[in-house]
């Protein structure tokens, strides 16, 4: 069986015609043309990738609903996430349902991804052992603290 390949056919770009979908099947790729190749031949000719559009679609249950927001933010929103924003505010008001949420902003985003955290499961990881951490060095301390307790007393009783 023959699926989209999601890329345009090299050989036809060569031939003037750029925008000529290919197929493939578990060999070859191939367009309507009658071009043919093995996949990695014709990954090797740098075929042009078909940009997933994904066109919104509101499921069945969908209601178009109204919220009040800023007009310029609203503005904004809408062109930076283009496709994604209703999804994305769709996805915002299911995470309000699920317990509180904890809302990260694009800069912090940016700041943990730099510090290694991808996620928020590893982002409670770390947390989880920061506290584990916090408590080895309180315990530490207090048999740091007992142990001078008893030298300055040995100390004194020495003097
Ligand atoms: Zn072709």
């Amino acid at each position: 069986m023959a699926d989209r390949a999601f890329m345009y056919c090299p050989l036809c770009r060569n031939q003037g015609s750029p925008r000529v979908e290919l197929n493939r099947d578990n060999v070859d790729m191939f367009c309507p043309m009658g071009h043919k190749a093995p996949h990695a031949q014709m990954l090797s000719l740098n075929p042009e990738m078909i940009k997933m559009e994904v066109r919104f679609k509101p499921g069945i249950n969908d209601v178009k609903a109204e919220v009040w927001v800023n007009s310029e933010v609203l503005m904004r929103a809408k062109e930076s996430l283009g496709e994604r924003f209703h999804p994305t505010v769709a996805s915002l008001i299911r995470s309000c349902m699920a317990g509180e949420p904890v809302l990260i902003d694009g800069q912090q985003a940016a700041e943990l991804r730099e510090l290694g955290v991808k996620n928020g499961a590893e982002m409670v990881a770390t947390v989880k052992l920061n506290a584990e951490l916090s408590a080895q060095n309180e315990t530490l301390v207090a048999k740091l603290n007992e142990w001078e307790e008893r030298m300055s007393k040995a100390m004194a009783s020495v003097g």
